[in-house]
């Protein structure tokens, strides 16, 4: 049964009246650190730094994670801190001392702007090949705000969701943060993206993704997906929606102004038969804990979709069997589904918040061991790499050699899927281009393969 009411000023007579004050989102980025009361208790040395690190890498924090989500009284440690606020260790030394001295000494702005396109062009802001690599092609014109890898999935940017309500300070998307337009694809298009579709009838799953898609107004999410009901879109099975809104602003679904009107929504597109895949993105237990988090979990649920899970291991956040296994557990009883769990990519402030594969694998199976069946459904810990969805499955001895078992999840060549292979153990490497072939040999098995298709020859 579903307690979702349409709140129309003229129908309420007679249904529950689910009205509630709207609370009020209030964001700070770079330019308001002062404004932000907690920061004051701190030593002026902190915020500094924080100063100093977000003139490179994005910052926004909203009232709500700021007041409720963190605890201020455990910090620097706190996760939710580590999640949101910029630390000293995300930069470089070197770059960290010369962009403070460009600030202390008050430098013009143009120059600091100089500096920091400098420092972030060393920072891989295009991981993984995805803007050359993957967008689609419809009557010879390359759709900007798509991406198709998978056969069977399309990842879809709409140009109003590619923002968050807060960002997470190790985020793979940084770069299309800070205003670097050639970084950022996206599309209003919602024509192209149905035409799209339609002639591709292998695709049975659509991925809206942004930055956050929840970021939208309902009005504009409708005309993306309503149409999907379409008789001659009946191949697309599935529409999923990456979102960290559960967390960072799950007023979205409880008290925003159109908040019913998008669970409605998800109502309408379950009620014609597509499975709504709600994708939350989770790091830490914390972020499940507060009543209108709780909240707006039940109300999503009771709409028909389903909410699976995901999550980056990162040191600083979660790089703890505990987390992780209190988390899962806790997700399973609020009746969402563990999906992945992510090693963080070769990107960004990845010199603080990396883990090599060896100790990422550990932490998966300790936090595995530690629940219940129901609660072990998360795949991982994959890489999603260029070639695919790369994911550590063990480490193990053949042949007198100690070496990680490996096999793609997703892969670029749907027959690669599945398939294992393996690498030579190294205690250290953090990402797939770091691990060699075992047994001598001087390549992975897909790697001529993939050459091939990226277009460069043998
Ligand atoms: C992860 C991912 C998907 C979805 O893969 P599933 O295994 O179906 O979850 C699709 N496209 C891209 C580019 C991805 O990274
Ligand atoms: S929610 Fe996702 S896209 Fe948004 S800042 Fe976090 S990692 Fe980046």
């Amino acid at each position: 049964m579903s307690t979702v009411f349409r709140v129309d000023s003229e129908a309420t007579v007679g249904l529950p009246d689910t009205r509630r004050s709207p609370v009020p989102f209030e964001v700070f980025t770079e330019r308001h650190l002062e404004k932000i009361p907690q920061l004051e208790a701190l030593p002026a040395e902190r915020v500094r730094e924080m100063r100093v690190v977000a003139s490179v890498l994005p910052f926004r924090v909203n009232r709500y994670v700021i007041d409720e989500l963190i605890d201020w009284s455990r910090i620097p440690q706190d996760p939710i801190f580590q999640l949101t606020f910029p630390q000293r260790g995300m930069l470089d030394p070197a770059d960290f001392e010369r962009m403070a001295s460009l600030i202390d000494r008050g430098a013009e702005k143009g120059e600091i702007k100089t500096l920091a396109r400098q420092i972030r062009t060393r920072l891989n802001p295009h991981p993984a090949g995805q803007q050359q690599l993957n967008v689609p092609i419809l009557d010879g014109e390359p759709l900007p705000g798509m991406q198709h890898k998978y056969r069977e999935t399309v990842l879809f940017f709409p140009s109003q969701g590619q923002t968050c309500h807060s960002y997470c300070s190790f985020c793979f998307r940084w770069a299309q943060f800070i205003g670097d337009k050639a970084l950022r694809f996206s599309s209003h298009e919602a024509g192209t993206l149905h035409e799209y579709l339609r002639r591709n009838r292998q695709v049975t799953d659509l991925l809206v993704t942004g930055g956050d898609p929840m970021v939208m107004k309902t009005r504009h999410l409708e005309q993306y997906l309503d149409p999907l009901v379409a008789p001659e879109l009946e191949h697309v099975q599935t529409i999923r929606i990456g979102s960290k809104a559960l967390t960072f602003w799950p007023h979205r679904f409880v008290n925003d102004a159109d908040a019913d009107d998008l669970l409605r929504l998800f109502e309408r597109l379950v009620n014609a038969g597509k499975h709504v895949g709600f994708m939350a993105h989770f790091n830490h237990w914390r972020e499940m804990e507060t009543p209108v988090a709780r909240e707006a979990i039940r109300r999503i649920r009771d709409t028909g979709a389903v909410i699976r899970t995901q999550s980056p291991l990162v040191a600083h956040i979660n790089d703890d069997a505990d987390v992780w296994s209190t988390m899962w557990r806790n997700q399973v009883r609020l009746g969402m589904v563990p999906y992945y769990m992510f090693v963080e990519r070769d990107t960004g402030a990845k010199r603080y918040f990396e883990v090599p594969l060896a100790r990422a694998l550990q932490i998966y199976r300790d936090a595995k061991r530690r629940v219940s069946g129901l609660a072990r459904t998360a795949r991982g810990p994959s890489m999603s790499a260029a070639p695919g969805k790369v994911e550590v499955q063990g480490v193990t001895e053949v042949a007198g050699e100690k070496v990680f078992v490996l096999r793609f999840i997703q892969g670029r060549n749907p027959d690669w899927v599945q398939q294992p292979f393996f690498a030579r153990y190294d205690e250290q490497a953090t990402w797939l281009d770091q691990l060699r072939p075992a047994f001598g040999e001087k390549e992975f098995f897909f790697e001529e393969e993939f050459r091939r298709m990226q277009g460069g020859g043998s």
